[in-house]
C-alpha cells in the first residue's frame, strides 16, 4: 500500500530510476574504457594530484591510496586526497582525470568555495535526515499522525537539498580538473576529450541521484496528500 499507493508518483519515479541505473552503468563503462588508454606522458593519478596541488601551493595536502573502485574522494577534515588503486598507480587517461578531479575539491576547500562550505554544513543534517526519514514516514502512516509524515518529508527535502548543493561542487571540481590538466601540460589536446568524457559520465550519476530523490519526494507528498 505504502510503496504502490500513488500510481502517478510511481510513473514519474520509474523513468528516473532507470536513468540513474543507466548513469551508473555508463560511469563504470566509461571509466573502464579510459582506464585502458595510457596518457602520452605516462603520468599516474597520484603524480597528477601532487603536481596540481603543488602548483596551487597546497604542498601540505596528503595523497593516500585506498581500496575499492571509484572510491576516490577528498576529506576536508584531514585535508587528504584518497585515490583508489587504479587511479593512484595507473597512468591512464581515467587515472589522471579522476586524480585531477579530487584535487579540484582540495582547491575548492583551500579557496573557501561557497557551495562546498554549504555542503559541509548540510552534511550532518542530511545524513541524520536520510537515516530517520523513512522510519518517521512509516510511523506516521501506521499511527496516522500527519505531523510525523511531515517531519519525515522535511528530512527528505533536506537530504535532497544536500544532493542539489553537491551538483555545483562536482561540476566545478571537474571544470578545475580540465583546466589544470591542460594548463600544466599533463594531458595533450586530443587526450582532454577523454578526460571530459570520463568526468561528464561521473557528473551524470550525481544529477541522476538528485533526480531520483526529487521524484521520491514528490511521490511522498502525493501519498501524504491522498491520505488527508
Ligand atoms: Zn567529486
Amino acid at each position: 500500500m505504502f510503496f504502490y499507493g500513488s500510481s502517478l508518483g510511481f510513473i514519474i519515479l520509474l523513468p528516473l530510476i532507470a536513468y540513474a541505473m543507466y548513469a551508473q552503468s555508463m560511469v563504470t563503462k566509461t571509466f573502464n574504457r579510459y582506464l585502458k588508454v595510457p596518457n602520452t606522458r605516462g603520468i599516474t593519478g597520484a603524480e597528477t594530484a601532487r603536481k596540481i596541488l603543488d602548483a596551487h601551493g597546497l604542498n601540505d595536502v596528503k595523497i593516500v591510496k585506498i581500496a575499492g573502485k571509484l572510491s576516490d574522494h577528498y576529506d576536508p577534515r584531514s585535508r587528504t586526497v584518497s585515490l583508489s588503486e587504479a587511479v593512484y598507480s595507473g597512468n591512464s587517461i581515467a587515472s589522471v582525470s579522476v586524480g585531477a578531479h579530487e584535487v579540484g575539491h582540495a582547491i575548492q576547500h583551500a579557496e573557501g568555495y561557497a557551495p562546498l562550505n554549504f555542503r559541509s554544513l548540510l552534511a550532518p543534517v542530511a545524513s541524520f535526515g536520510s537515516k530517520y526519514m523513512m522510519i518517521l514516514v512509516f510511523a506516521g502512516f501506521i499511527f496516522n499522525i500527519l505531523q510525523l509524515i511531515d517531519l519525515g518529508i522535511l528530512f527528505y527535502a533536506l537530504a535532497l537539498l544536500f544532493q542539489i548543493v553537491t551538483l555545483p561542487v562536482e561540476f566545478n571540481a571537474s571544470t578545475r580538473a580540465i583546466a589544470n590538466l591542460t594548463d600544466l601540460g599533463i594531458v595533450y589536446d586530443q587526450e582532454i576529450i577523454g578526460s571530459k568524457t570520463v568526468l561528464k559520465a561521473a557528473a551524470m550519476t550525481y544529477v541522476a541521484a538528485a533526480a531520483v530523490s526529487a521524484g521520491q519526494l514528490f511521490r511522498l507528498i502525493l501519498i501524504r496528500n491522498s491520505r488527508r
